[in-house]
Order: C-alpha cells, then structure tokens, then sequence
C-alpha cells in the first residue's frame, strides 16, 4: 500500500499561483483529452471562480464531455473544440492572459490545443495530481500527487481566493471527487475525500440522485456487451491478472459507444485474488486503449509508463499499437515483471510527479 494514499492532507498552494489568479482577466482554462468528471469539474469548478472574481474565463475541452456527467456544467460554461469549427486553437491562445491546465500535466494530453499554447507565450499554470508531467513547462504548478482528484484542490483553492463555497459548485467539485475514487471504492479516498465529501454534502450536496446520473443510468446494450467483455477475460500468472479485450466487433454488435465503455475495468476488478487487472478496448486497425487497476499493492503506473502512458499507482492508462496478440503479449510481460519485482521497487511508490 502506497502510505501517501491514504495520508494526503493539503501541500502549500504556490503563492505565486494565487495571485494569477487573482490578477487574470483572461484566463483559458484547458484539461486533458476525452475529459472525464474530474477534468470537466475541475476546469467548471475553476472557470466560477475566476468569474467572481470579476474575470473573463473560457474552458475549451478538446472532446465532450460524456453525456451523463453533463449537469455539472450547470450553465454550459465549457465549449467543445471538437464541436465548433468557429474555435481555433490559435486565437483562443492569443486573446488569452493566463493559460491554467487543470487535471493533466502533461501538455501531449492537451491534444489538438498542444501545439497553439506551446507556441505561445502567454503563461501557463498547472493544477494537478498526477504522477507524470513537465514541471518546466509551466509558470507555476500545484500538483498533488497524492490529492485523490484535481477538483479537491480546486476546492481549496476557492477559499484560497477568499471565496465563498456554493451548492452547485460544490456538486460540481463533488462529481470530480466520486468518479475519481470510483464513489471512494478506490485507494485513493482516504481521509481527505471523505472529509471533502463531508463537506460538500454540507453545501447543500444530495449524493444518491448523483449516484443515479453516473453509475446507474446505462444503456441495456451497454450491459450486453458488459456481458461479453466479463464471459471473455482470461485469468492469467497464477491467478493474479486479470485481462479482457473490447474489440470493435463487440463495439458494433452492440452499437455502444467509446463513453459508455466508462466503469469496465471497474467490473473486471471484481475476481478475488486479483492483483493487477487490464482492458484492452480496440479504437482502430492495430490501435489499442489500455486501461490498468492495481487491487493491491503494485503499482501499474510504470506498466502504463513503460508504453508512453501514465496515470496514478492504482490507475494508469497507455496506448499501444499492433496486432492483439502482439499487445497483450507485450502487456503480460510488463505486469510479469511487476509481480517478480523487475520494476525498480523505489519507482513502486515514489508519488512525486516528476
Ligand atoms: P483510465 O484507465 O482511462 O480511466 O485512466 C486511468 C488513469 O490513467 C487516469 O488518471 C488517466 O489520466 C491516466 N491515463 C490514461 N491513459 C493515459 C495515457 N495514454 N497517458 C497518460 N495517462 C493516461
Ligand atoms: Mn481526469
Ligand atoms: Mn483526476
């Protein structure tokens, strides 16, 4: 067990990260590719603060947001680069004042907008709590490794700015905490998530209809092709991996798309005895998704790292390319090396970021 886990209380934020915040007027805020709850909380989350303070805020997602975690933007605050041709990455950098990335410090995660705020000049500042990122390429960064979502920090950060907590934005911040901790199954929620929970619920935060929108309001196609994945993982080195693989066939079969795919590693984690599982999901000819969980003690995250991915110790993530056979091969070789103990045991729980 990674002590930091369980044991994060909130680091120093940097000082010079709050007054740019205060001094913006305007700021772009931006988050990794295919947002998910943290991401988009994180960034609404932000983008309500700056706007009490009298700023001018844009949050541009490069892919959008699925579906089901939509309501979190309680007044559409976020645009989609993907959705509008009239969005350039180019000139949303140029009208900017302050470029602030939030749960991602990784700037290849920023996707189609990477090369426009790489060009640019305008100063950049990173909220995060990821392993893996460029401290360099930002003015200043709060990054939290240990930190069980980014949307806690920004939590902090508002009563940082002297502002007030509200209920929609502590629903928003509260839907960043939930998917993050897999509604504080995971590891990660340790005192700290249920402490912030605590408090949001006490903003006025009605947790089960929460619970309804996000983890139990999918399609019956959605479940079917569950179903499939589940009938098809293979229980491998002695019981202790686990692994499926989502092919596009099943995909079609069942007419379901990449977002609802959300939580299936989850269901692959379920078979005792466990310790790492893997869903590989085909997104094109030879072109694999990776999703890895540790149940235990190992940390996947060099696993995801050794094939240009990243992530935290219990959930990490790469792509790889090739033929099927070829990238599970490749990947039971990894997780082989991590439970004979080939991977340098200091990187095992080494939380800093860099
Ligand atoms: P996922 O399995 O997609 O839910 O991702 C688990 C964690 O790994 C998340 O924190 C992601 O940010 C991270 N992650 C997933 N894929 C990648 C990737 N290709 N590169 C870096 N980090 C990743
Ligand atoms: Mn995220
Ligand atoms: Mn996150």
């Amino acid at each position: 067990m990674c002590a930091v886990e369980s044991s994060w209380s909130p680091g120093e934020i940097p000082p010079d990260l709050i007054e740019r915040l205060k001094n913006c007027q305007k700021p772009l805020i931006l988050t990794h590719i295919y947002p998910d709850g943290d991401a988009l909380g994180s960034a609404v989350g932000m983008h309500r603060a700056l706007q009490q303070l009298g700023a001018h805020p844009r949050t541009i997602l490069t892919h959008p947001v699925p579906e089901k975690l939509l309501f979190i933007d309680h007044d559409n605050l976020a645009e989609v680069l993907s959705e509008s041709s009239d969005l350039q990455p180019e000139s949303l950098v140029a009208e900017a004042d302050l470029i602030i990335v939030v749960d991602t410090s990784a700037p290849e995660r920023l996707g189609l907008l990477e090369s426009a705020v790489s060009a640019s000049e305008v100063p950049r500042v990173c909220i995060d709590h990821h392993l893996e990122g460029s401290l360099d390429y930002f003015a200043s960064v709060w990054c939290e490794p240990a930190s069980p979502a980014t949307g806690n920090l920004v939590f902090e950060l508002i009563s940082a700015l002297g502002l007030q907590h509200d209920k929609n934005t502590a629903e928003t911040l509260f839907v960043s905490l939930a998917t993050d901790t897999g509604w504080s199954r995971h590891s990660n929620a340790g005192f700290q998530a249920w402490k912030y929970a605590a408090e949001m619920v006490s903003l006025g935060v009605d947790p089960e209809p929460i619970y309804n929108r996000i983890f139990q309001s999918f399609s019956h196609e959605r479940t079917r092709s569950l179903g499939d994945l589940l009938s098809k993982s293979v229980l491998c080195q002695g019981g202790k991996v686990l692994y499926s693989v989502f092919t596009e066939e099943i995909r079609s079969q069942h007419r379901v798309n990449m977002e609802d795919l959300d939580g299936f590693v989850d269901s692959l984690g379920q078979v005792k005895g466990t310790e790492i599982v893997f869903l590989v999901v085909e997104v094109g000819p030879e072109r694999f998704k990776v999703s890895l969980r540790s149940r235990g003690d190992y940390s996947v995250h060099g696993v995801a790292a050794q094939f240009g991915g990243g992530g935290h110790a219990k959930a990490a993530g790469c792509r790889l390319n090739g033929s099927e056979e070829d990238v599970i091969r490749q990947l039971l070789a990894a997780c082989e090396s991590l439970l004979e103990g080939d991977f340098d045991p200091a990187a095992q729980v080494d939380e800093t970021p860099r």
